[in-house]
Order: structure tokens, then sequence, then C-alpha cells
């Protein structure tokens, strides 16, 4: 990446597409370094809007008001991966968008992401393109079962996919090729789900933090812990993965690539999201510099280095059944660092907020988690 000298400096104004969590903690910390922030998010009062100096009440795929947004800030970010290529492509007709859109297109589909893992030669499970029933019929005898079809666009948290474990699973499989082409792929027998999280700047320094361990219930993100509980020589492997992904990419702000640990010892590149990633909420207390810091540092091309850990940390999400017992734990404890996003409506399964906490001992504190019963 050649250098760049060009910097976004404090009393200047970001822009943030997207209000949620993630939008809310990379403007906390811009405030703290002195910018200001206008959020562009459909929810008035929503999480970021909350803390930012003003919001654009409008919907992610309004045009006319990214526009607006673009021609009020000084550089223009976002907090999630399905904004519209496009529309961020126009709108760097009116601002800076050191992040461009490469990786958000990668990003936001699962296509361009496995060509990408294939041309970088990057480790990944085995898949097949599939557009029909025929292929579908096909793709299983290559990839052999159990395995996932998973849509190549706009799937999260495990939205958009199904596992087949035998014949009688491919009718059902069927339907997902109605919302257009999907990929299958081989099911992964994996001991562990980690990631990294990585930022760099519009010069090509890199900040890439320790790997995090991941543990996911209904496939929605539950705890998470640093360092993970892998090998020196698999974490390094991942590290450098990430930093082969950030660098290929022309990565500017955070992502996080997401790996799991197979049985047979190997790693697979899952996904890729270029932005900061509820794993790495944990980077908030235990490293020096945050993934939202280092997000924010990256975009206004601020010099990076590698983050440093203070201890280890665990992090569990505070999910909308949770969120009564987990405040009400949290408010009894002094050594919890409770985070709570903001939001009006405590629904099943919304991310409300998350409990980070330091520790010299990870398992004494899992059990210490446990035994609360908040997250049975
Ligand atoms: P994704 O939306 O692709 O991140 O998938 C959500 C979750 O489904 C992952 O965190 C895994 O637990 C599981 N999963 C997805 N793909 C695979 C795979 N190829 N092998 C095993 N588990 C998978």
């Amino acid at each position: 990446m050649p250098t760049c000298t060009k910097q976004i400096l404090p009393g200047q104004i970001i822009g943030i597409v997207g209000g949620g969590q993630l939008g809310q903690m990379m403007t906390l910390v811009a405030k703290e370094m002195g910018f200001r922030v206008i959020i562009l998010d459909p929810q008035a009062d929503c999480p970021a809007g909350q803390v930012a100096d003003d919001q654009i009440v409008a919907a992610y795929d309004d045009q006319s008001q990214i526009m607006a947004l673009a021609k009020r800030v000084d550089v223009l970010t976002y907090e999630f991966e399905n904004v519209d290529a496009q529309t961020i492509e126009a709108a760097q007709a009116y601002t800076w968008i050191p992040q461009g859109t490469k990786a958000l297109r990668i990003a936001q589909d699962r296509l361009l992401e496995k060509q990408f893992l294939v041309d970088q030669q990057l480790p990944h499970a085995a898949f097949e393109i599939v557009t029909t029933q025929a292929e579908l019929v096909t793709a299983v005898a290559k990839v052999g079962f159990p395995c996932l079809l998973k849509t190549t666009r706009g799937g999260y948290d495990g939205k958009g996919q199904v596992i087949l474990r035998s014949a009688t699973d491919i009718a059902a499989a069927e339907q997902l090729l109605t919302a257009g082409i999907c990929v299958l792929e081989a099911m992964v027998h994996f001991d562990q789900e980690i990631s990294v999280m990585i930022s760099q700047n519009s010069s090509g320094q890199q900040a890439i933090f320790p790997v995090i361990e991941n543990q996911h219930r209904d496939n929605i993100s539950h705890i998470s812990i640093c360092p993970a509980r892998i090998p020196a020589a698999l974490a390094e492997q991942a590290q450098s993965v990430a930093a082969k992904i950030a660098a290929q990419i022309e990565l500017v702000g955070t992502l996080g690539v997401e790996f799991f640990v197979g049985q047979d010892g190997q790693l697979y590149v899952n996904e890729i999201a270029p932005r900061p990633h509820n794993s790495g909420h944990l980077t908030i207390e235990a490293c020096d510099f945050s993934q939202f810091a280092t997000h924010i540092r990256g975009v206004c091309n601020w010099p990076l280095q590698q983050p440093r850990l203070w201890q280890s940390a665990i992090v569990v999400n505070v999910l909308g059944q949770h969120w009564q017992v987990a405040l009400d734990a949290s408010r009894q404890s002094a050594v919890w660092h409770y985070h709570d996003y903001g939001k009006d409506v405590q629904k099943t399964n919304r991310k409300m907020g998350h409990v980070t906490v330091l520790t010299n001992t990870v398992e004494e504190t899992l059990v210490a988690l446990k035994a609360t019963k908040i997250w049975d």
C-alpha cells in the first residue's frame, strides 16, 4: 500500500452508516479523540445516535440521505457489511472513504469470498457452487455428508443455511435455492471456533489482535475468550492468515476473520467481516487499544502498532432474555465490566449488551460465570 499522508484530526467529522452497538462503540472512541460523529440509522435514538453529535434518521439504502451524510463529513465509515457497495462508491464523490468497497463486496457475497480464499490459497472447507436442484445433487455427491447449503448473500448468525446430514435433507435444502445462487460447503468437524481481529490504516500499518476463542448458541455468539486456548503455532498461523487477508483486500479500519480449528488440527477460514466483531468487544478492557480504537485510527489514518493484551479476558453476550438478570448481577459486581447498548426493546436473542471479565484464571472464571445461571 502506498504511504498516505492524509489524516483526520480532532474537530473533523466522521460519518458512520449504521447506528447499532458497533457504531456506538466506534463513536465512543471517536469522541474520546475529539472527533465529531454523525450517524445514519433508521431508528431515532439508536445506540450510536445516543452518543454521537448528530443522527440522520434514514434507511441504510436511502441513497439521497447517504449522499447528504457524505456531504457533511470528512470521512465515512460503516458498522456492518450489508451496506450497499454501489452507494458507498457513489458517495466517494463527496467525501473520503478510505475503506473503499473491495472488502465490503467480498464479505457481502459468499461466492466472491470463497473465490478470494481460493485465489489467495487460504485454508477453507471444500465447497461447490449450486444454482439448480440437479447441481445440488451433483455437489452433494462431490462434497459428501454432512454438509451445509448456504445462500451467497444476506446470511448472518446462521440464517440462510441448511445442514444436510443425509439424502432425505436434500428436498428441504432445495428451498434455499429459490433465494438465488448457493454454496454447498463440507461440514468441518471442529474442536474450536476462533477469530482474529485485525486493523490497518491507509499507509498499510497493521494491528493484529491476539487470537480469540468463540462459542455460539443457536448460531449467535455467546462467549469469547482471549487468548484462545490453542497451540501457539496455530495462533501465529491464524494471525498470519489474517495479515495476508488484510494486505490483499487493502483493508482500512478493522476486520474480523472467523476460523474453525478442525479436529485434524488444521485451520479453516469460515468468514470475513470487514468491521469490528462481537468477539473483539473484550479488547476494550483487555488491550491497550480496542478493536474500535484501531478502527477509528485506521479510518482516520493514525499510526497503528501491535495491540498489547493486559490480561486474559472473557466476554459474554447479554441477549434480550438475559438482560434483567445480567443487569441485576452486574450491579452487584465490582469486577464485571457491564456494557448496555441502550436499546429500547428487549427481544429474545436481540443483543442488548455484554459483560467482560478480566481474569488470571480463565477456567475458574468460566465456572463462576456458569454458576450464575444467567445464561442457562
Ligand atoms: P456462518 O453464518 O457461516 O458463520 O455459520 C454460522 C455457524 O454455523 C458457524 O459459527 C458454525 O458454528 C456453523 N458452521 C458454518 N459453516 C460450517 C462448516 N462448514 N462446518 C461446520 N460448521 C459450520
